[in-house]
Parts: C-alpha cells; sequence; structure tokens
C-alpha cells in the first residue's frame, strides 16, 4: 500500500485469549465487551425472501474499494453516473434524479416530506403494508391523509381512483408498482394522466419491482419515483434511487415551509448532488461512499444487461417457479398470472401447516431465507424473492427442493 506507513508504537491487537494485563489499573469502568474481542462471524445464506438479496461478488468488489472523500471530484463524477443510471432504470430525463443516502424508507420520507405541507390533502391506495406505511409517514408530517383501502393483493381501477382524487383534492397520490407484502405488480397506465387532470402528483414505490418489471417514469407521467438498492438492483441496503420531475420540482421548490427534515431537505440534496446549477456543490451531509461505489455498480449491471432483458428474465425465472409451487400442490396468493410480481411471489399459506415451522425449517435444513407476510399479510402468505443475481432457474430449483422438504417434513404441525 503505497504512501501507507502504519505507526508501531499503536497498541497490538488485543486477542481475545490474552486479557490485558493492566486492566486492574484502568480509569474504564466498562471493560471492552467480550463480544467485540472475537472476530466478526457472517453465515452464508440464500437470500431467498424478499430483500436483501444476495450481492453479486463484483458489486462486493466495489464497495470494498478504497474510500475517497465524498466531496472529491471523482466521487462527483461517480455520483453523476449514478444520476445517468438511475436515469436509464427509470426511463427518465429529469435531471432531479438522485440516490439517498439511506434505505427504501428514505426516499419514502423525502418524497412525502419535500412535495407535501402540513394541511395538504394526500391520497393513498393501501393494499399492503406500503402503502400503511406511506400514510403513517405523511399522518406524522401533518398532512390530511385519505387512504383507499383493499384486501392485501387487491387492484384499484382508474375510475375508483380518479373517483377518490375527484372527492379528496389531493396534491399527491401513491401507489405502490411491486407490492412486496402481497406479491403483486400493480398496474400504472393511465394514472398519471388522471393525476394530472386533478392537479396531483403522481408517486409510485418501485423498491421490489425496478429491474424486475417494466416501469417508464415519463411515459407513465409519474411525477415521483423512487426505489431501493437491495432488491433486483443487487446492491447492499443503504441507498435509494429518486427522481422528480419539472412538476413534482415546482411543488417542493415553492412551497412556503421548510420540510420537516434537515436531512432529506431536496433544496439541499439536489445541491450535494450537482443539480441546482449552482457551480459549488457544498457540504451537507457525508454520503455512503462505499454504498455509493455499490449502487454504481450495480446500476453497471443492469445497464450492461438491459433492461428489457432484465424484465425478461425476471418473468421467465417467475414463471418457472409458479409452475414448479404449483406441481408442489402450493396455491399462489395472486390468481391472475398477469398481476404477479415477477420478483417476489407470494404462496397461499397451505391448509394445516404453520408458516413460521415452514421456514424455520427451510433455514436450519437449507440455510435459506423465505419469509411470512408483512403487515396486513401476515399469517396469509410465504414470500419467495428470486431477484437480480438471485434470480435463476438453478435458485428457484433450491427453493422449490426446499419447500418440499419443508412440506414433508412439518407435516406433524398439521391440524
Ligand atoms: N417499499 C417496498 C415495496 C418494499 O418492498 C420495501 C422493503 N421491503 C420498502 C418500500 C422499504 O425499503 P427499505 O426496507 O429499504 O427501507
Amino acid at each position: 500500500m503505497q504512501g501507507i506507513t502504519y505507526n508501531s508504537s499503536l497498541p497490538p491487537m488485543i486477542s481475545p485469549l490474552q486479557p490485558r494485563l493492566d486492566r486492574s489499573m484502568s480509569s474504564l469502568t466498562i471493560p471492552p465487551p467480550a463480544c467485540m474481542l472475537r472476530p466478526l462471524e457472517v453465515p452464508f445464506r440464500y437470500l431467498f425472501g424478499p430483500g436483501p438479496s444476495n450481492v453479486p461478488p463484483r458489486i462486493l468488489a466495489a464497495g470494498a474499494r478504497p474510500i475517497i472523500g465524498h466531496l472529491h471530484p471523482e466521487m462527483y463524477e461517480i455520483m453523476n453516473d449514478i444520476k445517468k443510471g438511475i436515469q436509464y432504470a427509470f426511463q427518465t430525463q429529469n435531471n432531479m434524479t438522485i440516490a439517498m443516502s439511506g434505505s427504501g424508507h428514505a426516499a419514502m420520507e423525502c418524497a412525502i416530506f419535500n412535495t407535501v405541507e402540513p394541511g395538504e390533502s394526500v391520497l393513498v391506495a393501501v393494499n399492503g403494508i406500503w402503502g400503511e406505511r406511506v400514510a403513517e409517514i405523511a399522518e406524522r408530517m401533518g398532512a390530511s391523509v385519505h387512504t383507499m383501502v383493499k384486501a392485501p393483493g387487491g387492484v384499484f381501477t382508474n375510475e375508483e381512483i380518479e373517483k377518490a382524487l375527484a372527492k379528496h383534492k389531493p396534491v399527491l397520490f401513491f401507489l405502490t408498482h411491486g407490492e412486496s407484502s402481497a406479491g403483486l405488480a400493480h398496474p400504472v397506465d393511465g394514472i398519471g394522466d388522471l393525476c394530472r387532470k386533478h392537479n396531483t402528483l403522481f408517486l409510485v414505490d418501485t423498491v421490489a419491482s425496478l429491474g424486475a418489471a417494466p416501469i417508464f417514469m415519463d411515459q407513465q407521467n409519474i411525477d415521483i419515483l423512487y426505489t431501493g438498492s437491495q432488491k433486483a438492483l443487487n446492491a447492499p441496503p443503504g441507498t435509494a434511487p429518486i427522481s422528480f420531475n419539472e412538476r413534482a420540482c415546482q411543488k417542493m421548490f415553492t412551497r412556503k415551509t421548510k420540510p420537516v427534515s434537515y436531512l432529506l431537505d431536496m433544496s439541499h440534496l439536489s445541491n450535494y448532488w450537482g443539480n441546482d446549477g449552482k457551480p459549488a456543490r457544498l457540504y451537507h451531509h457525508t454520503g455512503p461512499v462505499s454504498g455509493f461505489f455499490a449502487l454504481r455498480e450495480s446500476l453497471a449491471i443492469l445497464a450492461e444487461t438491459g433492461l428489457e432483458e432484465s424484465w425478461k428474465h425476471h418473468k421467465e425465472v417467475a414463471e418457472y417457479l409458479w409452475t414448479g409451487l404449483e406441481d408442489l400442490g402450493l396455491k399462489l396468493f395472486i390468481r391472475e398470472k398477469d398481476l404477479r410480481l415477477p420478483s417476489v411471489t407470494t404462496i397461499a399459506i397451505p391448509q394445516g401447516y404453520n408458516w413460521r415451522e415452514i421456514l424455520q425449517y427451510i433455514m436450519k435444513h437449507h440455510q435459506m431465507e423465505m419469509t411470512g407476510g408483512l403487515g396486513p399479510s401476515i399469517n396469509m402468505v410465504i414470500r419467495v424473492g428470486l431477484m437480480g443475481y438471485n434470480c435463476q432457474k438453478r435458485n428457484a430449483d433450491l427453493a422449490l427442493a426446499a419447500l418440499a422438504d419443508a412440506l414433508r417434513n412439518c407435516k406433524k404441525s398439521k391440524a
């Protein structure tokens, strides 16, 4: 390592087997915790749940590159690349395109906090946990929240949406494209036009669907779109692409009150990402440098693969999995094939089985994560996710074999 020297006067690493002899002389009342004197251990797991998914070696290697300063010119270049990668993945030309320093929730809060002011009306489509979550976020910042509620996996017609837009006159309407708690890919066509007609911003969550199911931000008139890093993009959790179009910028940059969060304030973040046209990019917060390296690599893989190829591949592998599940006698929770999310499949809990026992068995005997439902879909489904790097027929075979084994061996839990 050229240029870096190690100071030999630094204390040597303390071995757990060699407690320091001078501890009785220490001024500290809290000793070093024993766990911290043991090396980090991380087991291998097949991450076949709704995320995070396994990270390919190429992305792991990108994240392990030496750190540079978050305000160095090379970092700005990498951030510019990320912006272009997101524009491709979202199919948008929006200048106001960035990656949040935070998980999908940071993007959810950023979207709401910046475009809605306290007291304004917000309409949320709830058909799983993500609508519930956004309704709570909007309520916490003082919005007047209206919900349209369906059972998990329910689909809202454009007529129903238009009726609610006319009734509640919201400044923003939220819909989840990939409802990962229900396994639903909600149709989006036509809703952006309805929102324009009613002077409403259209906010869409693609955390679980980006790269796996088609979405066209500009063509579908979506005003704000976000996703997460850890699903089909296959980067580690902790960064979240988001994009705002001109209509959304107009609303968020002419607001009367400051957004409740300093960290998520787009007037600062747009400068940090070089989107505000100002010559200097100023310090706002320290971005997750390694996380951005990894995100850049994941967007590069998507660009190399091609979006259409990625969508096609996810659909093919998902259909292979669905057939295999039905051959095992399992029922898919979303009946209509065209409405199933290709990245996260939901299986109706087989009658007489305890879903927790099935999942525990699969984790114990196959080192494989699958999960149960979330929020309103709890006790209704088992979720299997094959996303990005994990989206391979051989992984579908592993998941099917694990489920078949569990169905054979968890029989004792049958009612
Ligand atoms: N929206 C959807 C559709 C999701 O699946 C998730 C994550 N499971 C989130 C939002 C929240 O993302 P995160 O856990 O990265 O905060």
